[in-house]
């Protein structure tokens, strides 16, 4: 009998291999060295004065970027300084990681006077507009926090219930708050089988596997300038060819789970269905246990990146970078890059530039370089998100059909790959926080709320009024984001923009393709300084910066 099923397991799982477009253990492109038809390393830099590296966008890329190329610097003896200047559009760094005190007039405005006492209890910290957790295994953020002296906050909301809603039914309630890592909770529902389990380990074998890219072994093989041999060598090959339903059912994940709850984490992660993402989409969606935030807001992490850095900081409008011109080179000179801002003030000429920010949304004209050709078009996932501040405790019952002395959830994920004819209208909803009273005395009586929301459409002021109920709507403080790719498989190479797509140019948001992530764009950043590091000075980094032994911070 055991064998019998397990014939008919195999038999189950062959089919649908011969079914999926690439089977899992087969890679849809050839692996050929490190090398693209993107620009080559060029000649290594003979100059006395420090090579000037101009990063553009103050994100996590960015910033991460900046920081990893003064640590090098600072090293002893080994001749790596550089002289870099980030330009970075926005008035603050941080990028798709920042906060919003949407209690307030002015809601991007931190109330708090500079240099007022950090530990005045009047003040109400913020909450994360953007990028909102990260986990235990993202190690250059848990070293940041640590080696900078930031504290962290659990990532959860209010005391209450978490459910997963499909525009017609509960598919799944819990007791108690769990925050982003509420899936990895579920465990014997007997709806699911080992299905819980089975992603379980899934995902434990994928992070174990990433994981390895910080080792001395796997760093000190030098940086690479192709994200199709990054991802083979992290065994996200496979996962990120596929849709994440082809994948984890090939997998042993069951249908039922996949689509009822895997759905959902994907959903809230990524905007997306695990029937339109890919499998790496959906393992890191999952990967959320142990979610946490830094007081005060992640983009905190990518402050000290760049005050500790000693990098030259142009913010504002005025930084915002135009265009940026190759000034070809010659056999034994490397080429330079013009940078121009629209204010055209503080530009310059530069050895390198380090482009943090998707190409695509820049509007910057690179010029006198097959750069652009080279950058695959890439669509963002256009995400609403909507702070609400209410005086319901919940949402009403009448919203989702049920009887008004139903006990609701205050934690609700939407999933939209189940059978039903109705779809959820938002993403999630989650009761971040009860308001002091001193704050809440603004709006009126009673305990006021701060609820966020994410969805694909601006949530019309009549459907929060059904939703939390009439005249119970206070405030709504609403944010429009391309957040991040819309992560179809990735079918060949050439869907991958090159790392390096010419001589010192240097793309650090063609990791985006493969998984958008805070952390992941601190290890595209640190993989682009080093591939500069090997460009110009012949150097490979022994190890990964969150390896790194030194004390330093
Ligand atoms: C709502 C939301 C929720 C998310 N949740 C999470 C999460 O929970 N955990 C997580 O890890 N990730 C999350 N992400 C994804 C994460 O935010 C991104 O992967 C990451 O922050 C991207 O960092 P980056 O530095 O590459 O790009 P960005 O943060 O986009 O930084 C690029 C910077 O470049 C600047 N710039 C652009 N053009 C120019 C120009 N021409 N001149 C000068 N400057 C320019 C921009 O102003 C911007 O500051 C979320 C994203 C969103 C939007």
């Amino acid at each position: 009998m055991r064998a019998l099923s397990t014939l008919v397991l195999l038999a189950l799982i062959a089919h649908t291999s011969a079914q999926l477009l690439w089977p899992v253990n087969q890679l849809p492109f050839r692996l050929a060295g490190n090398g693209t038809t993107a620009g080559g390393p060029g000649v290594h830099w003979k100059e006395k004065r420090a090579p000037r590296i101009a990063v553009i966008g103050a994100g996590a890329g960015g910033s991460s970027a900046a920081y990893f190329l003064s640590h090098f610097g600072k090293l002893k003896d080994l001749g790596l300084e550089t002289d870099v200047t980030i330009y970075e559009q926005a008035d603050h760094v941080g990028g798709r990681s920042t906060v919003v005190w949407p209690w307030n007039d002015d809601p991007l405005s931190d109330p708090r006077p500079l240099g007022a006492d950090k530990n005045d209890t009047l003040y109400e910290p913020p909450v994360e507009m953007g990028a909102s957790v990260f986990v235990a295994a993202n190690k250059n953020l848990v070293k940041a926090v640590s080696a900078f002296g930031l504290e962290l906050d659990a990532y959860g909301g209010e005391e209450g219930q978490t459910a997963a809603w499909d525009g017609e039914r509960w598919v799944y309630q819990e007791k108690g708050s769990f925050g982003w890592g509420w899936w990895s909770k579920i465990k014997a529902v007997w709806r699911y089988g080992r299905s819980p389990f089975t992603a379980r380990s899934l995902v434990k074998s994928t992070v174990d596997s990433f994981l390895r890219l910080y080792s001395p072994d796997f760093v000190s093989q030098g940086a690479f300038d192709s994200l199709a041999n990054f991802s083979a060598a992290t065994n996200l090959a496979a996962p990120a060819s596929h849709y994440a339903d082809e994948y984890l059912t090939h997998e042993g994940v069951g249908e039922l789970f996949t689509r009822e709850l895997i759905s959902a984490a994907s959903q809230v992660n990524y905007g997306t269905p695990i029937t339109r993402i890919h499998g790496v989409g959906a393992l890191v969606s999952l990967a959320a246990t142990g979610a946490t935030s830094v007081r005060g807001g992640n983009r905190r992490i990518f402050e000290e990146f760049i005050g500790r850095s000693g990098a030259r900081l142009r913010l504002g409008e005025t930084a915002r970078v135009q265009s940026v011109l190759k000034l070809d080179g010659t056999k034994d000179r490397r080429a330079q890059w013009l940078v121009k801002t629209v204010s055209g003030v503080g530009g310059g000429t530069y050895d390198a530039v380090v482009l943090a920010a998707p190409f695509h949304q820049t509007g910057i004209e690179l010029v006198n370089t097959p750069a652009p050709a080279l950058i695959p078009k890439q669509a963002y996932v256009r995400l609403f998100v909507t702070f609400v501040i209410t005086n319901a405790s919940t949402p009403q019952p009448s919203y989702f059909d049920l009887p008004p002395d139903t006990r609701m959830p205050n934690e609700i994920f939407g999933t939209f790959t189940t059978p039903s004819r109705h779809k959820p209208t938002f993403n999630s909803l989650n009761y971040l926080k009860a308001l002091p009273a001193s704050i809440g005395a603004r709006f009126g009586e009673g305990t006021f709320h701060v609820v966020k929301m994410f969805s694909s459409r601006s949530l019309e002021p009549e459907m929060l009024d059904t939703l939390y109920g009439a005249g119970n709507v206070a405030k709504v403080v609403e944010k429009v984001w391309f957040a991040y790719p819309q992560l179809a498989p990735v079918r060949s190479e050439d869907d991958f923009a090159p790392v390096r797509p010419d001589e010192g140019l240097y793309y650090v948001n063609a990791f985006e393709r493969l998984i958008s992530t805070m952390e992941t764009e601190t290890v595209s950043a640190f993989n682009v300084v080093s591939l500069l590091l090997n460009d110009f000075f012949g150097y490979t980094p022994p190890t990964s910066w969150a390896e790194w032994d030194d004390g330093d911070a």
